[in-house]
């Protein structure tokens, strides 16, 4: 027993200390207190007014910044002095040794030759592993744990023409995980503020869209690092949650978003909503079929004992159309609708204590029109999480990893 305690003590103070304070972030916004400047792009309804590029108060400072859309060490930021010294603070010792990835000629993940039986890396691509295998590694959070409850999530936004789909989720007192791509945030920041006005859970999705297990790590630690900067700037909350382009993430990739205290949330229902008319054989008939499968699953049983989190995205206007056909449906065959910080009860999931998300049950337990309102408490502090072991703060993250480490012994 000493052995083990003298094991754990060396191993969680060597992931705390592993751990990147993020919080020198610049930013001018006061995430309790802001304005949306009114303006066509922020109000227009008409996608091409919203779409309009437009100078807002942000002021981008180019050298500062990864080439909007291209891996986020480009523009020189690997060789940054920011960069760097932020690279140097992380013990690559301790990284997992899982290789870089390749593609194929095709364009998808070559995953010849992996071990998809013993799953060394817990490659999520291969085998839809979330256990993370390498110790001081925040697992994934793939399922809101309440039964009959639809965790509602949209990926690869701020997308310029949202206003209409955003409305409508705020007419309805709907929150979601929002999972933002940094490039976008850049381009569309009024988009980003929208999002954290409207209470939606942010989360990173990365600088520029790639598979993460096929970056370096240098370029897996900038994808994320610029992402969580460029959410901060604008918006004035640090991401602690984020999402890998097509859920490609292994125990090296997850790794190094816990140095920066992020866990990755994956899904366990796809709509494939973005594949419609873009990939052979994926139609919208085939994702309202989903919709349609994944709808009847709330009142057959399916998710009587646990419920989902479910993949869809605001890349574009029919698959936020695909969402709003659906929702009434949604809502009468579920019990609960939420974003994942709300069903998992994580009461800060920003680096900024300023702002709690309300426990699942206080969300749950108000009246139903109210049950998914506004919900962030801005100046409420010391909100209880009880309940969330993914966050990796303090005493929190230790108190958690111990007992989880007590249990595998
Ligand atoms: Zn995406």
């Amino acid at each position: 027993m000493w052995k083990y305690q003298a094991f754990l003590i060396t191993l969680a103070s060597s992931a705390a200390l592993a751990a990147v304070d993020l919080s020198k972030f610049p930013s001018k916004t006061d995430p309790t207190k802001f304005t949306i400047p009114d303006i066509p792009q922020t109000t227009s309804l008409d996608v091409a007014t919203e779409c309009q590029y437009y100078q807002s108060n942000f002021t981008i400072e180019k050298s500062e910044w990864p080439t909007i859309w291209d891996i986020a060490t480009s523009n020189n930021m690997n060789t940054s002095t920011e960069f760097t010294n932020l690279y140097n603070s992380i013990d690559w010792t301790q990284a997992p040794k899982a290789p870089v990835r390749s593609m194929t000629p095709q364009g998808g993940l070559n995953l010849v030759g992996y071990d998809t039986v013993n799953d060394p890396d817990c490659w999520w691509s291969a085998t839809q592993c979330v256990k993370p295998k390498a110790q001081g590694t925040n697992g994934d959070i793939s399922t809101c744990p309440e039964p009959e409850t639809w965790g509602l999530t949209f990926d690869d936004g701020p997308n310029c023409s949202h206003n209409a789909f955003y409305d409508y989720l705020e007419t309805n007192k709907q929150r979601a995980s929002m999972f933002y791509i940094g490039s976008n945030v850049l381009n569309w920041p009024y988009g980003a503020l929208r999002g954290l006005k409207d209470g939606h859970h942010l989360c990173g999705h990365t600088w520029s869209h790639k598979m993460m297990t096929t970056l370096t790590n240098q370029e897996v630690l900038a994808e994320l690092y610029y992402t969580a900067k460029a959410i901060k700037y604008v918006t004035g909350i640090t991401p602690l949650y984020w999402r890998p382009a097509l859920g490609d993430l292994d125990d090296r990739v997850r790794w190094i978003g816990t140095q920066l205290n992020m866990t990755a949330i994956l899904w366990n229902l796809d709509t494939d909503d973005w594949a419609a008319n873009s990939t052979p054989g994926i139609t919208p008939d085939t994702v309202n079929g989903k919709y349609l499968d994944y709808i009847k699953m709330g009142s057959n049983g399916t998710f009587a004992k646990s419920g989902n989190i479910v993949l869809s995205h605001e890349i574009n206007n029919m698959t936020m159309d695909f969402f709003v056909d659906h929702y009434p449906a949604i809502k009468e065959n579920y019990k609960h609708v939420v974003d994942i910080a709300t069903c998992q009860n994580i009461a800060h999931p920003y680096l900024e204590e300023v702002i709690t998300f309300p426990s699942f049950e206080a969300s749950t337990s108000q009246n139903a029109s109210t049950a998914t309102g506004s919900g962030v408490v801005p100046g409420a502090t010391g909100a209880s999480s009880a309940g969330n072991t993914n966050s990796f703060n303090g005493p929190l993250f230790i108190a958690s990893l111990f007992g989880l480490l007590l249990v595998a012994v």
